[in-house]
């Protein structure tokens, strides 16, 4: 149709994996219309030794744009897609939210916790919804989290297959199969763009079942001696409930450890998708009556997530639960790319204790990953047939990848969009162009609140993480003059006691660039003469830029 043009911008989700969220504009004639936006998860940054929790994506670009958002979709109730949510919600204009009925009762329950009482559209799988000049239908899907959908988009310009986080699983432990036949059907009518998963690009073969990690639940269970341990997502349901029955086959009572573990099964519990026999439900502080070789515990903290309760259980932290001989901990979850040496420093912890730990580079199908391998991606490529593609939720490996199988079946290698962060693709009349990039940056969120964590902040951990603190405290009179000598004390920088001779050189410093000069002097500038002199001084003196603060007294 003519004076119609779509323009897709991913906010994230692309080349960094998580913090997936994804708009499809709609234009008429230059301007505007509707914008339907899929998925608001979070990402896990770099810097989390520093006290980042995690970051969100910036919708800065959408601020002027809420009254055109028509509808907000989760794709499934991973993290990395749904936990944004609550922080955005209000800032997006309150747009009505649709997911499925364990992504909503998932998200319904973390924006509960931010104080949003929201009640989640739940999608209805026979239905076509329309918003705005958008008609969307929804497939069902399998992945390591039951209730995954992908989506078929029709709009004026041409149609679009929204394929996230997948794999094609033909006999998935909970729920149903994929919906094949929508999917064939969404190809026959014509897809122009492929928007696909492409983590497992890198992968030969079809993803195994899901199911297949139930045996091996089973196999490893019978092997152990002492606890059995199981960390994953606390959000892979299908995960969680494969190793509960694994555990009452075997008589091991199961215990949740972590916050969000404990959180996720309570609600999957309550909703239908997490039976479990009450007598096989214990508590943290009923471990220490039963058995070792009895118990089964599931817990949060695969990432290695400083401060998760894997971590503390590495660390001899739990009161309650000892890590030790025969011992066995399953990793049933892969790095999140970035986060491969907190995993594997907590790998070592554990080893330390004399445990047994299984991942995935020593344990074959230990977990079968909850992204399709090569064959997978190349089905859902064949059963749509689209012009042009678009892999999404993987790095710069895996769409390069992924642009490979593209080609190997036949189709031209620039149909493949390798897109960054904000950088957008138009389409209209049936062809496809690179747009105009929307510049995004990462928001921080720590425990004291969201965005207050800039650059700035950052530098000072890393500075009081690697090179320690100065504080100089001056106490001035009314006047401005300095009342006694400057005190100096520092942390994790040198030893006072050893360094008499360059604490005195910096109260000399400090006392030098205090002197009165006959006219007021602005505080401020004084605080940052001496911050820059100091510098100067212990990085002459000892090659490091410990973090300085100057405190000022006027009395
Ligand atoms: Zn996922």
């Amino acid at each position: 149709m003519k004076n119609y043009k779509i323009r897709f911008v991913p906010l994230g989700g692309v080349v960094g994996v998580t913090k997936n969220m994804y708009l499809y504009e709609l234009y008429q004639n230059e301007s505007l219309k509707d914008i339907l936006i899929i998925d608001c998860g979070i990402g896990f940054p770099q810097e989390k030794e520093l006290g980042v929790d995690f970051v969100i994506p910036d919708i800065s670009y959408l601020e002027d744009k809420k009254d055109k958002i028509r509808a907000l979709i989760l794709t499934h109730g991973h993290e990395d897609h749904t936990s944004a949510l609550p922080f955005h919600y209000h800032a997006l204009g309150q747009p009505p939210v649709f997911a499925s009925r364990l992504t909503a009762i998932f998200s319904e329950n973390k924006l509960k916790e931010h104080g949003i009482a929201l009640k989640i559209n739940q999608v209805n799988y026979q239905k076509t919804y329309r918003f705005g000049d958008f008609t969307v239908s929804f497939i069902k899907m399998t992945h390591s989290i039951p209730d995954t959908l992908h989506l078929f988009i029709k709009t004026p310009v041409g149609n679009f297959y929204h394929g996230p986080d997948f794999k094609l699983d033909l006999t998935p432990p909970y729920g149903q199969p994929p919906e094949f036949e929508k999917i064939t059907a969404a190809g026959k009518e014509g897809v122009l763009c492929l928007l696909s998963d492409c983590l497992g690009a890198e992968r030969e073969g079809l993803t195994l079942s899901e199911k297949i990690v139930g045996k091996t639940f089973e196999d490893e269970m019978r092997k152990t001696k002492g606890q059995f341990i199981m960390t994953t997502f606390s959000s892979n349901i299908s995960r969680i409930r494969q190793c509960v029955e694994a555990a009452i086959k075997f008589n091991r009572k199961v215990v949740f450890l972590g916050r969000s573990m404990k959180e996720n099964t309570k609600l999957a519990m309550e909703n239908g998708y997490l039976p479990i026999p009450y007598e096989f439900l214990i508590k943290e502080d009923e471990v220490k009556r039963i058995p070792p070789g009895k118990l089964c515990l599931i817990v949060a903290g695969s990432q290695g997530q400083y401060d998760s309760a894997l971590s503390k259980l590495a660390n001899g932290q739990n009161p309650n639960i000892k890590i030790g001989q025969g011992d066995k901990i399953i990793f049933s979850s892969d790095p999140i790319p970035g986060n491969e040496s907190d995993v594997y420093s907590l790998i070592e912890d554990l080893m330390e204790k004399g445990a047994e730990v299984i991942y995935s580079e020593i344990g074959e199908q230990l977990h079968s990953s909850g992204h399709g391998n090569q064959e997978d991606l190349k089905f859902l490529i064949r059963f749509t047939n689209p012009r042009f593609f678009i892999p999404i939720g993987g790095t710069i490996r895996h769409q390069k990848q992924y642009q490979k199988i593209v080609a190997d079946l036949g189709f031209t290698k620039n149909s493949v969009f390798l897109l960054k962060e904000g950088e957008t693709v138009w389409f209209l009349n049936q062809k496809a162009f690179l747009g105009e990039k929307v510049e995004t940056k990462n928001i921080y969120v720590d425990a004291y609140g969201v965005g207050d964590v800039g650059n700035v902040v950052l530098r000072d951990r890393k500075a009081l993480a690697t090179e320690g603190m100065v504080i100089a405290v001056l106490i001035f009179d009314s006047q401005g003059q300095l009342i006694t000598s400057p005190k100096l004390i520092s942390r994790g920088f040198v030893f006072e006691k050893e360094e008499k001779g360059l604490y005195k050189k910096a109260t000399n410093l400090i006392e030098k660039l205090t002197k009165p000069r006959g006219q007021p002097q602005n505080l401020n500038e004084v605080k940052r003469t001496i911050i820059n002199q100091l510098e100067d001084l212990f990085y002459k003196e000892k090659g490091r830029r410990p973090l300085i603060v100057v405190e000022v007294i006027t009395i």
